[in-house]
């Protein structure tokens, strides 16, 4: 016998990186990884694992949610009401207690992930001035591995390159942010809008070719020159990018526009139905899904992926780095409203809001994201996301998965959706259901092909030991909602529901190399404005827990 050899005998196998279609096979694990079959056919693990009849896939990966940092925090502080009436996870022997709701806390956030078989999880949303505070708060997500993106696209310094047409000092600059704040990709947030909005009342950017006040640069300058410094750095995952416009009818040609200013470079679009809308401007009888055309753009331009951003009805928590969109929905919902400005990097917006059937416009926003899922061919380009808690909560994953595997319940949804749905989006006409090969795919291969993780959303031989098995049954929300095992890092960590180890997991960064010459203009930037000192500024490797660096350091520069 083997110590800590883990044999999962004869589970039906969904890994579609390697090809693997619903094949019944053992799969072997050591040292907290997936290896080959042991040669020696009278091997005797230490443990089996018995998964006859059982469906076996690598453990979810999340790549685009709200679960960390300053704005989550806030979020969590301000809607006590809501806390008040939420669920309650009890003190057990393994874990902490804790509370759901929109926002949850930080505990339960890592509990529930890894309860519904996810195993990895990325903020999408970090200023570097919060980088610390993620940090801090990661260390408190169990069960899941993490990283952030990190915000930039209406950063000073950054915008400052692009106007003194300065790439290499650009690419230096986003280099070093993202080594200094321990994050993981470049994320841009309505590229310039924050900015504009920060000194002009309800200000923000129009389209890609708004100038940006005291910056002259404009929002597609922004896009292609971050795109291309990425792409030179060489980074896993390519710029991140929430499209200026969020939420306006007839912003789609803004998404259009955006995705063409990429220029071939690779690109991820994120919450992209929030930023596929047809119509005039603020007539709301004229709004319309234009998920065709831009579906038709991503599926002959191979450089453009794509994350969904479902909405799902019913009550729950804006947040976004988005300050000018905070306050658009402020003014439509009514209630609180929180706004913050990260000096020289970022904004933000926080509000609560509930997303009705009846609505015509949530129920489109609804309509237009299960049609991104179905109008884009290929899965691997195509990611599940809730855009969490923002379109709704990550546990309406599994309901998201029977919208698609299930066309009748597709539809029986749609007709208690305001009337106007089945004219002002194609839902209805679309037949095609997901196959649980497909479904593993936008929640766990494409994901992790999408960030660079080789060694994630796979069952191969090296790759983490995230591993879910899920008990088979027709009603697939019922499947995918309470996994019979989540495996992590090779240890069983939920039976059924019930968390039995909350270990905390990795913290997945980068670290391309730069040149180390252009520090001293960031230096001098820096303690001419910011309002803290230069050399405390870059987050110190003991506030990572389990650092793991991702993608190999460009030598080239
Ligand atoms: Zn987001």
């Amino acid at each position: 016998m083997t110590k800590d050899l883990i044999k999962i005998s004869q589970g039906t196998l969904y890994d579609p990186a390697n090809g693997v279609d619903g094949e019944v096979r053992d799969l072997w694990i050591q040292g907290g990884r997936i290896i080959a079959a042991p040669s020696d056919p009278a091997t005797k693990p230490a443990r089996t694992i018995e998964a006859e009849g059982l469906v076996v896939m690598p453990g979810g990966i999340d790549m685009h949610c709200h679960i960390a940092g300053p704005k989550v925090n806030v979020a969590r502080k301000m809607r006590p009401e809501e806390k008040r009436k939420a669920e309650v996870i009890s003190r057990t022997d393994v874990t902490h207690s804790g509370t759901l709701g929109s926002v949850p806390s930080t505990f339960a956030t890592g509990y529930k992930y890894a309860g519904m078989g996810y195993t990895t999880a990325f903020d999408a949303a970090i200023p570097p001035l919060g980088a610390r505070h993620a940090h801090e708060e990661f260390d408190d997500t169990p069960c899941l591995d993490k990283g952030f993106y990190v915000l930039m696209g209406n950063n000073h310094y950054v915008m400052q390159s692009i106007q003194q047409n300065e790439p290499k000092k650009l690419k230096a600059f986003i280099a070093w942010l993202l080594t200094a704040a321990k994050g993981f990709a470049p994320k841009l947030v309505n590229p310039g809008g924050v900015e504009v909005w920060k000194h002009r009342q309800a200000g923000n950017v129009s389209g890609l070719d708004t100038e940006v006040d005291h910056f002259g640069v404009t929002p597609r300058q922004i896009v292609s020159q971050v795109a291309q410094s990425a792409q030179e750095l060489g980074l896993p995952h390519p710029v991140h990018i929430h499209c200026n416009n969020l939420g306006m009818p007839g912003n789609w040609e803004t998404t259009l526009e955006t995705m063409r200013a990429l220029e071939g470079r690779r690109g991820h679009l994120t919450h992209i139905q929030f930023h596929s809308y047809g119509g005039g401007e603020g007539d709301e009888n004229t709004f319309n899904s234009k998920v065709v055309p831009l579906a038709d753009y991503v599926n002959s331009h191979p450089n453009v992926t794509i994350d969904v951003g479902q909405v799902l009805f019913g009550e729950t928590t804006s947040m976004t780095g988005d300050g000018p969109l905070g306050y658009f929905l402020s003014n439509i919902y009514g209630g609180k409203w929180f706004s913050s400005d990260t000096e020289m990097e970022a904004g933000c917006g926080i509000t609560p809001i509930k997303y009705k059937n009846k609505s015509l416009v949530h129920a489109l926003q609804w309509a237009i994201g299960l049609e991104w899922y179905l109008l884009v061919d290929d899965p691997w380009r195509v990611v599940m996301s809730t855009d969490h808690p923002n379109g709704g909560s990550f546990l309406a994953y599994p309901q998201i998965i029977r919208f698609l595997m299930d066309r009748t319940y597709r539809q029986d949804v749609l007709k208690t959706c305001h009337p106007l749905v089945g004219r002002r989006s194609t839902l209805a006409d679309l037949h095609r259901e997901y196959t649980l090969n497909e479904i593993a795919i936008i929640t766990r291969a494409g994901p992790a092909r999408i960030l660079g993780l080789t060694n994630k959303g796979h069952l191969g031989p090296g790759a983490d030991a995230d591993i879910t098995i899920y008990t088979p049954h027709e009603n697939k929300e019922i499947m995918f909602e309470l996994p019979r095992l989540v495996i992590k890092s090779g240890e069983v960590i939920v039976e059924q529901g019930e968390v039995r180890d909350s270990r905390i997991g990795k913290t997945l960064h980068v670290a391309p190399a730069y040149d180390v010459d252009a520090e001293a203009d960031i230096q001098e930037w820096f303690e001419k404005y910011y309002s803290i000192r230069w050399r405390n500024y870059p987050v110190d490797p003991s506030y990572m827990h389990q650092p793991e660096l991702i993608g190999s350091p460009n030598h080239g520069n």
